[in-house]
């Protein structure tokens, strides 16, 4: 069987069946497709560098069942305050002589307070002063949020859809599926970019996963970032049992979410800890072209910074630049960060 179709095309009318059918291909044949599609939009030597920052830990209202930063759950973790501004600008300066390129800032709330907008809009215009692309995830937003977030200068707003929403209510049930496709309309409408994705391996169908990816390449714009989950399992969560996906299952959800979502960014996000460096490569191959980089994202574990930079001397991938700023010291900080990391110690027989 083959699947032949356009490689550049956004679409917005994906059927299930038609998903169904992309993910039922041979791998081989759904990963070519995959990366005639990457390399119709993208250097496919470039991977997007994000660092993620926890501005305020745990004590969440809402009840992800998959969140160790949920009130509902006891996981041990700690929690911590509203951090301080000084401090956000201090991480994402290092984040950014690191060589990344957007810093996100995540925050456990069900949705900001009033009291807390000042402190997040001078968080937006500080990092933005150092040349870093700026991404918040704070929870629902109301349009008037959206709109301030949007004036202080905020590039990106992640709010995931999580899962299909036939799913949805199995994994949460103090937010609807609607106020998330609310709190997108909302920040589109303030003419901010989205970042919008899910998580696999929480117990959920084949179809669930298809019904997810449709969800997302159906809204009115394809969002520019799509993380891709794959579930960590925290001890104390809800679903810190649930049955393990397969890897192949996971490259082909990123192989059918490339395919779908052709111009966006295709982040490996969460779960790639527990990705050896072949299966992560798999996930390159299929159109991944973003990752987080740092030794944390959010509270669960991310593979070391400079294994990532390891990772990406054996595969020839560099970090994207960004295209809309012209700012040397920060290009010269990414190829030193990449000169660091590129001798011979990382490469064995085959170089
Ligand atoms: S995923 Fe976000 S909204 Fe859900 S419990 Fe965790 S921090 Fe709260």
């Amino acid at each position: 069987m083959s699947f032949t179709m356009p490689n550049a095309e956004v679409r917005h009318n994906w059927t299930l069946s038609q998903v169904n059918a992309l993910f039922a291909l041979p791998f081989h044949e759904l990963m070519f497709q995959a990366q005639l599609t990457h390399r119709a939009n993208f250097n496919p030597r470039e991977v997007q560098i994000s660092t993620l920052l926890s501005i305020k830990t745990g004590a969440c209202a809402e009840d992800c069942k998959y969140c160790p930063q949920s009130g509902h759950y006891n996981t041990g973790l700690e929690r911590e305050r509203l951090l301080e501004v000084e401090k956000v600008l201090t991480q994402a300066k290092a984040a950014k002589d690191k060589g990344a390129s957007r810093f996100c800032m995540g925050a456990a709330w069900s949705n900001p307070k009033q009291r807390d907008m000042p402190y997040i809009m001078e968080m937006v215009k500080g990092v933005k002063a150092m040349g870093l692309e700026t991404c918040m995830t704070l929870g629902k937003l109301d349009a008037g949020q959206a709109q301030e977030l949007a004036g202080a200068g905020l590039d990106y707003y992640n709010h995931n859809l999580d899962t299909s929403p036939e799913f949805y209510g199995e994994i949460i049930t103090t937010r609807t599926y609607q106020d998330r496709l609310d709190t997108l309309s909302h920040v589109r409408d303030a003419g901010m970019k989205v970042c919008c994705g899910g998580i696999v391996g929480m117990g959920e169908s084949a179809n669930d996963r298809s019904a997810l990816l449709m969800q997302i390449a159906n809204l009115p714009e394809h969002p520019q970032s799509v993380p891709i989950n794959m579930l960590v399992k925290v001890a104390g969560t809800p679903l810190e049992n649930v049955e393990d996906l397969d890897g192949f299952e996971f490259i082909r959800t990123i192989a059918v979410a490339r395919i779908m979502l052709p111009k966006s960014h295709v982040r490996l996000s969460a779960g790639r800890s527990r990705m050896n460096e072949q299966m992560q490569a798999l996930c390159f191959m299929a159109g991944a072209n973003s990752i987080f980089y740092g030794d944390k994202l959010l509270t669960t574990e991310n593979p070391e910074a400079d294994a990532d930079m390891q990772l990406f001397v054996k595969l020839g991938l560099v970090p994207e630049q960004r295209h809309d700023v012209s700012d040397e010291a920060y290009e010269a900080a990414m190829a030193d960060a990449i000169k660091e990391q590129n001798t011979p110690s990382l490469f064995h027989a085959a170089s």
